[in-house]
């Protein structure tokens, strides 16, 4: 099947489904400029995992802090726009045929391209968490304290650590997410997965879930996926040019 056909064959399951769900990854935010984590030249070549793992966030937060604003500003600080793929995935939710956005990004891009419903798998960068009244705040003037020297940088009401709202190495995934994810895998008539490898749990097994109860998969991304045997259709692709050719039909 052409690319064309498939954007169109896409397009027209997602106008007649009752409900449609989409996954993304890594892959999704690096026309953006923010380099996949895992990839080689990616960030952990520059920085040590290790240095952000949650043990290390409690037993040393002002070396945490440092290092963590030092990243951030590595990954994020650029100008970061959403691109083609997440305006795509907007327009499609604008356009009522998309109910969720499911992703394992943190950058927020989905948000300020337009999409509404979206469910933040392993938390967002752009704030910070209350590690003892789970307060949330946004990230940016937290950061600012840390380069002032204020670490490490403790909540206004209960005197808590404040950590980065994100999924740290050695912390489980925010339940509530997960449930969302489960829940909007289980509904979808169409689960469209976009821009993620689909190697690293829960992304793994969510479109499994959808299959499982009903739903037609398809993969956008450059290379084949472990769910290869039951996606419908597999789109080997760029997700900035697939995503928008597929909102286009619709
Ligand atoms: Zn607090």
């Amino acid at each position: 099947m052409s690319e064309d056909s498939a954007a169109a064959e896409v397009a027209r399951m997602l106008a007649a489904a009752d409900s449609a769900a989409a996954l993304t990854g890594a892959g999704v935010s690096t026309a953006s400029g923010i380099p996949d984590f895992r990839s080689e030249g990616g960030i952990w070549d520059e920085f040590d995992p290790s240095e952000f793992r949650y043990a290390r966030f409690r037993s040393d937060p002002d070396g945490f802090w440092e290092r963590r604003v030092e990243m951030h500003a590595a990954v994020y600080g650029g100008d970061i726009e959403p691109n083609a793929a997440h305006e795509a995935l907007g327009t499609l939710e604008q356009a009522g045929v998309l109910d969720t956005v499911v992703t394992q990004n943190i950058d927020g891009l989905h948000q300020a391209a337009g999409s509404e419903t979206v469910v933040e798998l392993h938390g967002n960068a752009d704030r910070v968490i209350c590690d003892g009244c789970g307060q949330q705040q946004r990230a940016a003037p937290v950061h600012e304290r840390v380069v002032d020297g204020d670490v490490p940088p403790r909540c206004s009401d209960c005197e808590g650590l404040l950590k980065p709202d994100v999924v740290l190495f050695g912390e489980s995934l925010p339940q509530t997410a997960l449930q969302r994810a489960r829940e909007s895998a289980r509904e979808a008539d169409i689960f469209l997965a976009a821009g993620s490898s689909l190697s690293v749990q829960p992304a793994s097994s969510l479109p499994r879930t959808a299959v499982r109860t009903g739903a037609t998969l398809v993969v956008v991304n450059l290379e084949e996926t472990p769910v290869s045997d039951i996606t419908e259709y597999e789109l080997l692709a760029d997700v900035t040019e697939m995503l928008p050719a597929i909102a286009d039909r619709v």
